[in-house]
């Protein structure tokens, strides 16, 4: 067994790793771009080698500078995680040369999956049922045109290099195929730079089921299916495992299939190998067909593992180190049912478009493995993936555990960046997705529904508004020092393109009455914190610019700078003491009419004197200090109401 490794990744997948290997008692090295020296897996790991700069070409990707940092650190060997350099056979084959072990398959094995269209004509040569299409090396457009109305409409350009989704169109009708093939191909050319395509027959009502396998480089089992059909532009979205609707002969079927297809290269280590399902007549042992496989560890092998019970980071390692498979597939049982849900920030209305910032507040409640590669605090950068986290749940059965997911994200909490939280919340209660009809089509014919924004209730505004206060934290005899003196006061917060002046009257620390556009909230702090109208807040975030009140998966709120503006707490409250010190002198009396610039107090604070004056018109409602106090930061000091209301 190794006594160290070095993990060439970032995010989530990199802590995942970092955690089990710790786990086995062996030592750590993560590798990080300069922005991500504070990163958590930097933090978790037992030694940290920075290799350059935040873009992945200068870092990530640097096979040589990472196998050095390997060396230097006495690493015996490499987990690439996935994404990166993880079916690069160029870097595996570098690794080997310099005398260490690659944690995964052999090169030989990353080049025969690598093109879809060489992979596809291998497996079909090893009996493995694969989609019906053209898979040959003649690129001639007047060619691919021939070929394509013998594979028949519609159907799928496929770029053989592709991954993630990219490189590939539908085509409908047999007058889109020219243009839908240049446009594929240049795609492909820029992402990939490789524009060969194949062309499939596009399944009517697709599922995408895949099969875990893992091998020790001669034998391999298969850990079972997951299904990935809920997907948006070719893109995973909630996987789950065991498949819905799954028949023990099917199962079997596919199991072979995978298992087949990874003894084909020997393969060694974990893998998927991905199928593509006819769902409209039900699943049937005929009825699949191999797509492609991924030669690393996928995003969503995690719900493999909560119904199998078994670590396959863990697995990955030992059979890295030389020990034969740690189970042979009678030992392969499943239990249960397992979802994982992909937290993105990404802004859903503006279509799904990766989104930036840092995250104010990160949490999740018990129950739920989070699989995350940040915490609070942490920014999104623009220079990764915007993954924020995996949501993983397991129950004993697929319902159990679909509302475990639900609430799961209902439950989940992130300030300070959009989300796709509301999206997967809408999916988790998704009733055909409850009755397990699931296929790829699924999300695309009911975005709207699953797009639609949250109301922003007067109870929702409220809870905003007594947060951007300060009026929700504080308890006690303090609370009621500091904060219920004031009459009304108001806060200015935005939200979904509207603009509200709110305010809030305090009746004690415990209770209060908000007015927001023309309607009124009674707030009311009881034992399980404040509730609104009767109902329980859903709490909340601030920061200096936004509130996040956490009922709907999230409602963010600016905050515009009360100052800048010339409303909100100053001015409504009079004046409040800005820091802890000594009143020196009082220059209102109550009944006084006061202009905006009046001087109200001087404070004395930090040995310096600080003259508070009136934020706007008003009246001097109530004078709350007298000469020679000491004050608490935030203590009001003076109140002002409008002439009218006094
Ligand atoms: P998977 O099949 O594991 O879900 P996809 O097919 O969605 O992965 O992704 C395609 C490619 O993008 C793969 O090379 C995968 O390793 C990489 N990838 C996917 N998600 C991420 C992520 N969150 N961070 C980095 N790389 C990713
Ligand atoms: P990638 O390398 O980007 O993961 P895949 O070949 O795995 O590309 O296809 C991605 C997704 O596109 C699949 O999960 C499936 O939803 C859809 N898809 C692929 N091939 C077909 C097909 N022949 N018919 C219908 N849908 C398909
Ligand atoms: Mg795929």
């Amino acid at each position: 067994m190794f006594d160290t490794i070095l993990i060439a990744n970032r995010g989530e997948i990199a802590a995942r790793v970092i955690r089990t290997a710790r786990s086995m008692g062996l030592r750590c090295v993560a590798v990080h771009s300069d922005v991500d020296a504070d990163a958590l897996h930097v933090e978790l790991a037992d030694e940290a080698v920075c290799i350059g700069g935040a873009a992945p070409s200068q870092s990530y990707l640097r096979g040589d500078v990472i196998i050095e940092a390997a060396k230097a650190t006495g690493a015996q060997a490499i987990h690439p995680g996935y994404g990166f350099l993880s079916e690069n056979p160029d870097f595996v084959q570098a690794v080997e040369a310099a005398g260490l072990t690659f944690i995964g398959p052999s090169a030989q094995a990353i080049r025969q999956m690598g093109l879809k269209d060489s992979a596809k004509r291998l497996m079909q040569a090893a009996g493995v049922p694969v989609v019906p299409g053209y898979m040959g090396e003649d690129q001639d457009p007047g060619h691919l045109e021939v070929e394509a109305l013998k594979v028949g409409y519609p159907l799928l350009i496929k770029a053989v290099a592709g991954g993630g989704g990219k490189g590939m169109r539908l085509v409908e009708r047999p007058e889109d195929f020219v243009d839908a093939l240049e446009r594929a191909k240049a795609e492909a050319r820029t992402a990939f730079g490789n524009d060969a395509v194949l062309i499939e027959k596009f399944i009517q009502r697709p599922r995408h089921i895949e099969v875990q396998v893992f091998g020790d480089g001669n034998r391999a089992v298969h850990l079972f299916e997951r299904d990935c059909s809920l997907q948006r532009r070719h893109q995973k979205v909630i996987e789950e495992a065991p498949a819905p609707g799954m028949t023990a002969e099917m199962r079997a079927a596919m199991g072979q299939a995978a298992v087949k297809a990874a003894e084909a290269i020997a393969y060694k280590g974990a893998g998927t190998v991905e199928f593509i399902v006819d769902g409209a007549n039900g699943l049937r042992p005929d009825g699949f067909w191999f797509m492609e496989m991924n030669t690393r560890l996928q995003v969503e092998h995690p719900v493999t593992e909560e119904i199998c019970g078994v670590d396959l980071v863990e697995w990955q390692i030992r059979v890295a180190a030389g020990e034969p498979l740690p189970a042979v597939q009678d030992d392969l049982t499943i239990n249960g049912h397992a979802f994982e849900a992909r937290l993105y920030a990404e802004d859903v209305p503006a279509g799904f478009l990766p989104a930036t910032g840092t995250l104010a507040e990160l949490a999740f409640p018990e129950g739920v493995r989070a699989e995350a590669g940040v915490r609070s605090g942490d920014a999104i950068s623009p220079h990764y993936d915007p993954m924020i986290a995996k949501l993983v749940v397991h129950g004993p059965s697929r319902a159990v555990a679909l509302r475990r997911l639900a609430r799961g994200l209902r439950d989940t909490r992130v300030a300070g960046t959009v989300t796709n939280l509301g999206f997967l919340g809408a999916l988790a209660e998704h009733e055909g997705f409850a009755r397990g009809e699931v296929d790829t089509g699924l999300i695309g014919r009911d975005l709207d529904a699953l797009m639609a924004p949250a109301e922003v209730t007067p109870q929702i505004w409220a809870e905003a508004a007594m947060a951007a206060l300060g009026l929700l934290e504080t308890q006690g005899w303090d609370a009621g020092f500091t904060l219920w003196g004031a009459e009304w006061r108001a806060v200015v917060l935005e939200q979904g393109g509207e603009t509200r002046e709110i305010g809030v009257k305090l009746h004690g620390p415990d209770a209060a009455l908000v007015r927001v556009v023309g309607q009124e909230v009674t707030a009311a702090r009881g034992v399980r914190g404040w509730t609104f109208d009767g109902k329980p807040g859903a709490g909340s975030h601030v920061t200096r610019g936004h509130v996040t009140v956490y009922a709907d998966y999230g409602v963010g709120f600016a905050r515009p700078d009360p100052l800048a503006r010339g409303v909100g707490v100053q001015a409504a409250a009079g004046a409040l003491a800005p820091m802890p010190g000594r009143v020196v002198s009082v220059h209102v009396a109550v009944g006084q009419a006061v202009e905006e610039g009046d001087r109200l107090v001087v404070l004395e604070a930090m040995k310096m004197e600080h003259t508070l004056r009136a934020g706007r018109a008003g009246q001097v409602a109530e004078v709350l200090v007298a000469e020679g106090d000491q004050v608490e930061a935030g203590a009001p000091l003076v109140v002002l109401v409008e002439e009218d209301e006094a």
